[in-house]
């Protein structure tokens, strides 16, 4: 890795934990006539593993000085494209190419976590599942169960089109350089029955209201509702308003939402 000066402002921290590396493709089953999409190649340590599937990829990194550890991978299926990921337009790269399934594989940068994955999801590109390094405590938001302290809105919105799993932790010293938190791999696998509302800006805003102030309860954040429905369903799931969001299960937070049409 020589002289290269890492940016940390761009979460530049290298795994170089080959045991790490290969758990990380062992979690997924991507065939050759698939495609990966990979946020934050870096100097190409994660971008090896994934040429091993021969799918398509396409690779996105902001940081066009990595490009000489990047040449190499370039192929008739790989495409390396050197563009801030938040600004690409995932539709418009997806659509020539003619592939089965898509998948995200991605050490993602930390500071970017939470907008990388609204903007796949708001996408609506249908991705079948996504493998991503995320900062542990992160991890234990977005894999949070009902009624655990780190349950939260982007737990239930995650929820609602996935399902979600901790896979392992990784320590920080399989990074260089070596950061100062934790990590872990998470996997989300596209839900194949999953329960889907009518309107769903306006049932997110709902799963929003009802997280507003955290330490408020259901009956104190979701007053503008019709609150006689609400405490009609939080009845059937032994819940009141008086509980907190926290609390609330996917299932539960749907039928609340489509009782007050
Ligand atoms: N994949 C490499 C690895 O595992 O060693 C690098 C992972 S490093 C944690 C995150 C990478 O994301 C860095 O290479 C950084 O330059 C890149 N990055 C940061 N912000 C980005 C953005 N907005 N769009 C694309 N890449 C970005």
């Amino acid at each position: 890795m020589g002289e290269f000066k890492h940016k940390h402002s761009l979460g530049q921290n290298f795994l170089k934990d080959r045991k790490v590396l290969i758990k990380i493709i062992d979690s997924v089953d991507v065939k050759e006539d698939d495609l990966i999409i990979e946020i934050g190649p870096g100097q190409g340590a994660l971008t090896k593993y994934l040429k091993l599937f021969h799918s398509y990829l396409r690779c996105f990194e902001i940081d066009e000085r990595v490009r000489k550890y990047l040449n190499t991978f370039e192929d008739e299926k790989t495409e390396i494209i050197y563009q801030d990921f938040l600004q690409v337009d995932i539709n418009e790269v997806v659509k020539d190419i003619k592939y089965n399934k898509l998948y995200i594989i991605a050490n993602l940068p930390y500071y970017i976590t939470t907008p990388i994955i609204e903007k796949i999801i708001n996408s609506k590109v249908e991705v079948e599942g996504m493998v991503l390094m995320v900062q542990d405590e992160v991890a234990d938001r977005l894999c949070a169960i009902p009624g655990s302290k780190n349950y939260g809105y982007i737990t239930v919105y995650l929820n609602y089109y996935f399902n979600l799993e901790k896979l392992f932790t990784v320590d920080r010293s399989s990074f260089e350089p070596v950061p100062n938190v934790d990590s872990a791999v998470i996997k989300l696998s596209l839900k194949e029955n999953r329960l889907i509302v009518n309107d769903e800006d306006k049932f997110f805003e709902f799963v929003k209201d009802a997280f507003k102030m955290k330490r408020k309860n259901l009956k104190n954040n979701l007053r503008k509702y019709d609150l006689d429905k609400i405490n009609n369903v939080l009845g059937k799931y032994n819940l009141a308003l008086q509980d907190r969001a926290e609390k609330v299960s996917l299932e539960c937070f749907i039928e609340m939402f489509n009782s007050l049409k």
